[in-house]
């Protein structure tokens, strides 16, 4: 039964000395026990901060011991009345091949309504977050001028579109000339910005956003958040979701050092994580799986196949090698 575990704590970019792979007996259920089999594995950006040794909303992985993420297992044995051998889970669940779990936490994935990797992606937490975000901070109106960063990611794809959906216009920032592409052709984004061929971000989000910037949805924080800052309207509202060009620096960040802008247009600026919400998830899967069924909403996936390239997979989230989920195949 193959293991993943944090070797150590990653300094800067994290890379495969990071993470080592061992051995262990494959367990056996218990009375109340379910015996798990590992399917597909999402990596996320914000496992990068829990292998930081930091407080934060959710506790830090331990240097010795395996990682863990959301994971899609099947259920190959189950001394447990809730759960039947061949039911599909989706839980918090540790980087192993095989593992034992009392069941708590788990929720029963349907494949015959979607396909499993959906879970893991736009009906799973991270297309939750992008409605949530939107509709608890954002509170979007049609024909306001929204701004995602992180555009052709799992979470970012998702709010563009929830975006064109309400009626809105739809710029979106990306990493190359395919995914801006992408984001435009696939999802119906208005315009998009390669932000890593354009110098100034702050003019070429004010070309691009006409209207200025009624809603922005941030991913990456740092220097784009502080572009994006200085682009929006009286009463805008900055919904904080990621800040991924941040979570490898070494020093703490400064900034954004554009509060002026934020005090004079009255701009309202709030970071969440998306479990301050989990009594909305019911009402939020529902409400992204109809939209799929009325081919409102679609998703890109980046999938890996094979245990042994978790970690990479991981690691290449930072380089933007996928285009929308990033998810590992087992
Ligand atoms: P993505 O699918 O968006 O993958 C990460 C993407 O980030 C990459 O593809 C890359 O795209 C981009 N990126 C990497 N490095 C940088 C950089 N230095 N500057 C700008 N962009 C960069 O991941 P998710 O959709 O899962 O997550 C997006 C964000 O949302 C993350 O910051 C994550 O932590 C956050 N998040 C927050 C949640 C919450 O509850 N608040 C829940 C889920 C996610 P590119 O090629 O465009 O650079």
């Amino acid at each position: 039964n193959k293991v993943i575990l944090l070797k150590k704590r990653p300094e800067g970019k994290p890379s495969l000395n990071d993470f080592e792979f061992t051995e262990e007996e494959k367990p056996q259920p218990k009375d109340g026990e379910l015996l798990l089999k590992t399917k597909y594995v999402s990596v996320d950006p914000y496992l990068r901060g829990r292998m930081r040794d930091e407080k934060s909303y959710i506790s830090p992985f331990e240097v010795g011991k395996p990682l863990e993420s959301g994971i899609i297992a099947e259920v190959i044995e189950s001394n447990n009345k809730n759960f039947q051998k061949g039911d599909f889970v989706n839980g918090m669940l540790q980087w192993k091949q095989f593992q034992t779990s009392n069941g708590n936490g788990l929720n029963k994935v349907d494949g015959g309504k979607a396909p499993l990797k959906a879970y893991l992606g736009i009906l799973g937490l991270t297309g939750i977050t992008a409605y949530l975000g939107l509709k608890k901070i954002g509170k979007l109106e049609k024909g306001e001028t929204l701004l995602v960063s992180g555009a052709a990611g799992a979470v970012g794809s998702v709010v563009g579109q929830i975006g064109k959906i309400k009626g809105c216009r739809v710029v979106g920032i990306a990493g190359s000339e395919e995914k801006i592409d992408r984001i435009q052709e696939k999802f119906g984004f208005d315009a998009a910005i390669n932000y890593k061929t354009t110098d100034n971000m702050k003019k070429a989000i004010a070309e691009a956003c006409p209207d200025g910037v009624d809603v922005y949805f941030d991913n990456v924080g740092g220097e784009i958040l502080d572009a994006a800052l200085m682009n929006m309207n009286k009463y805008g509202r900055v919904i904080n979701c990621g800040a991924i060009s941040t979570y490898n620096d070494t020093e703490r960040p400064t900034g954004p050092r554009v509060e002026t802008t934020l005090i004079k247009n009255s701009i309202l600026m709030q970071g969440f994580t998306v479990r301050d919400f989990v009594k909305d998830f019911g009402p939020a899967q529902k409400r992204l799986a109809q939209w799929m069924e009325e081919d409102k909403l679609t998703y890109m996936e980046t999938v890996v196949e094979g245990f042994e390239n978790i970690p990479q997979a991981f690691i290449d989230l930072f380089d933007g090698k996928n285009k929308g989920k990033m998810i590992v195949v087992v």
